[in-house]
């Protein structure tokens, strides 16, 4: 089982990206401790993958440190969605205060996968080259495969998502290790640290997710986002 990072995807070159694994996090403001945890379970299998970062943390120096992870972005254009922005900013501002924050960024993944005609250009402007805001479950059957946008953005389709699975309550990955063409997988460091395995686990800890305590005796300890990782990392392993 092999795994690489989003930006390395040249779509010309299939013998590449094709059957690859790729490991993508929505760090999604998580705390340092919970981003931590998600950090040293990927490190401990030496595998890569892509953190699309949505804060400035000390915990940046120490994704940056390890060759074999990429930095993205994941900007969230929701409150001007619902019309709940601060004056003056727009959708390049936020993408651009991300990018002070990464400026080796990439690659991009909306939070709520926000997408649209002007923001897949805006990307391109500001010097992003892929782009992973489209989810196609790896159940819709086909081969997934990433592509050239019109305006030369590599879009990556990902076929499995942690929120997916828990809302479906399916952890096991044998469906999407059994599909073919490029898989991408979408986890959120929240849900490593719960091995969460349903909503209402989640909701009942969303207060207390920047206390690590609270957390860690919340966890589940039955299947969960966690040992769904777990196993396809040792799997990476055993390779
Ligand atoms: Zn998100």
């Amino acid at each position: 089982m092999r795994f690489a990072s989003l930006a390395s995807i040249d779509i010309k070159n299939k013998a590449d990206w094709q059957d690859r694994f790729y490991l993508t996090f929505d760090v999604d403001w998580a705390s340092d401790e919970v981003l931590a945890y998600a950090i040293d379970m990927v490190e401990q299998s030496g595998v890569a993958a892509t953190w699309f970062i949505t804060h400035e943390t000390h915990m940046l120096s120490r994704l940056r440190a390890n060759p074999l992870f990429e930095l993205g972005i994941h900007p969230n254009f929701n409150a001007l969605l619902i019309g709940q922005a601060e004056k003056g900013e727009d959708h390049c501002s936020i993408i651009k205060r991300l990018l002070d924050i990464v400026p080796e960024a990439k690659t991009v993944r909306s939070h709520s996968l926000t997408q649209s005609t002007h923001l897949l250009n805006m990307f391109v402007e500001l010097g992003l080259t892929h782009d992973s805001n489209v989810f196609i479950p790896w159940h819709a059957g086909g081969e997934l495969y990433p592509w050239q946008n019109w305006n030369g953005l590599t879009r990556i389709p990902y076929c499995w998502e942690d929120h997916v699975a828990i809302i479906t309550n399916r952890f096991d990955l044998d469906g999407v290790c059994a599909a073919k063409g490029i898989r991408v997988l979408d986890f959120h460091p929240i849900h490593l640290a719960l091995n969460t395995d349903s909503i209402e686990r989640y909701e009942k800890a969303k207060p207390f997710q920047r206390d690590w305590k609270i957390l860690c005796n919340m966890a589940n300890k039955g299947d969960g986002v966690r040992t769904s990782l777990e196993i396809l990392l040792s799997k990476g392993a055993e390779d």
